[in-house]
């Protein structure tokens, strides 16, 4: 994984579309920062009656839009300067879907697999006290990330409503369906996925039908694309996570390889593929289209210069290194990127607050239905605006549209201390 910046990497591409849009410099300037940054260090007692320590972040980007909103993420690698990141691509993911919110993440520097069950519930609540103050359905509204989901967020909903004494589900979103969560929302992501990768084909004029595909990440986002990839025909031929690939020349059968990594903790070792690949050989595989779905700066110039795919489709955050957007534009391989492809998490989040806002429940397939209609939306726009602006690629398009869109709200509002 290359070792830049991802601060540095959001500002360069808001830099980029910058200068294609008539926005002012200054606003421009406030765009390129979070408006506040909680940085903490959460106490938690250990199950064996020690007490460890553990740094936490809540960042919350711009909320010109609506409430701030976004992940929460539990990983070794969080830092302030990749929530900050992960913050701003939420503003402009939501702004390009044109959902009303603005952009925040959190995250606490840990891996969940070293600790207890109860370890890790007792870290959810200490963050959800934390950042108490700061959250609420009008105000900041975390979700899932990578290695958070349901569990925690109703733990996290659970420790809101407790200390706040009501009852408010749309404080988060993510939840199990039994805690106020949404039909459809595990999916989204890699439902968004498939859609935006269905979209660029049909642009292209190619079809996804009979399109071989490299997904790197086997996890909510990568798992899902993979086999709603493979439902609409697509030929899912090479699969990783972090600790390597497998490839099978006719195709995997995507449901077992989820059934194989339920069962050993990995895709490897799969009986129906016919070899082992490293994590490099899946994103440089001779396919059509190439889905990064780990974690940011998977793919940087090195890589992107041995990418096969002529299509990427970003299911991560952050999966491009900005060198690497260079080198495959230069080299006209098309990227959707990942504040279109992968707000499907975010959309669906939002028509749960919806919902939790009417208490009232949507049908799976009214979700599934909404959420086709804002990404091909989406789609639509970004194309539109691609090919009207002269812009170099997809990414600059989408932070065009989502710039102006950022912009035009605080304009609106004017600016008031
Ligand atoms: N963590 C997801 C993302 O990066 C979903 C955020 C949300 O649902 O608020 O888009």
């Amino acid at each position: 994984m290359a070792d830049i910046n991802p601060f540095e990497s959001l500002q360069e591409q808001i830099d980029d579309a910058a200068a294609y849009t008539d926005v002012d410099g200054d606003v421009i300037e406030r765009l390129k920062r979070p408006e506040r940054v909680l940085s903490t260090t959460l106490s938690v007692d250990m199950d064996d009656g020690s007490m460890e320590q553990f740094r936490a972040y809540r960042s919350q980007f711009n909320g010109d839009r609506g409430p701030y909103k976004g992940g929460i993420r539990y990983h070794p690698h969080v830092s302030e300067a990749e929530v900050k990141a992960l913050s701003g691509w939420m503003v402009y993911k939501c702004a390009v879907v044109d959902i009303p919110y603005g952009g925040a993440k959190g995250g606490v520097a840990f891996d969940p697999r070293d600790y207890s069950d109860s370890e890790v519930e007792r870290v959810t609540r200490a963050y959800a006290t934390e950042i108490r103050p700061l959250i609420g359905a009008d105000r900041d509204i975390p979700a899932p990330d990578v290695n958070t989901g349901q569990r925690e967020m109703n733990w996290l909903k659970d420790t809101y409503e407790t200390l706040e004494r009501t009852t408010e589900p749309g404080v988060v979103t993510g939840k199990a369906p039994s805690s106020g969560g949404s039909a459809g929302r595990v999916e989204a992501t890699g439902r968004s996925t498939m859609l935006a990768a269905r979209e660029v084909f049909d642009y292209l004029d190619r079809g996804i039908e009979g399109a071989t595909v490299a997904v790197q990440g086997f996890g909510n986002a990568g798992s899902v694309a993979a086999r709603l990839l493979d439902e609409v025909g697509a030929s899912v031929v090479a699969v990783s996570d972090s600790q390597g690939g497998i490839y099978a020349a006719d195709g995997l059968d995507v449901a077992a390889v989820r059934d194989h990594k339920r069962e050993t903790g990995t895709v490897g070792g799969f009986a129906g593929a016919d070899e082992t690949l490293s994590n490099e050989a899946v994103l440089t595989a001779d396919v059509d289209l190439l889905v990064p779905a780990a974690l940011e700066n998977a793919i940087d110039a090195d890589i992107a210069r041995d990418v096969q795919a002529d299509v990427i489709v970003e299911a991560a955050n952050g999966p491009l290194t900005p060198d690497a957007d260079d080198v495959l534009t230069n080299r006209d391989v098309y990227v959707v990127p990942d504040i279109l492809a992968n707000a499907g998490g975010v959309t669906v989040s939002y028509f749960e607050w919806v919902q939790n806002r009417q208490r009232f429940s949507w049908t799976e397939k009214r979700v599934n239905d909404e959420l086709e209609r804002v990404i091909t939306d989406a789609f639509d726009r970004l194309v539109d605006t691609f090919e009207t602006y002269d812009v170099p690629n997809l990414r600059t398009a989408a932070y065009v549209v989502a710039i102006e869109r950022v912009a035009e709200a605080f304009d609106d509002s004017g600016n008031w201390p």
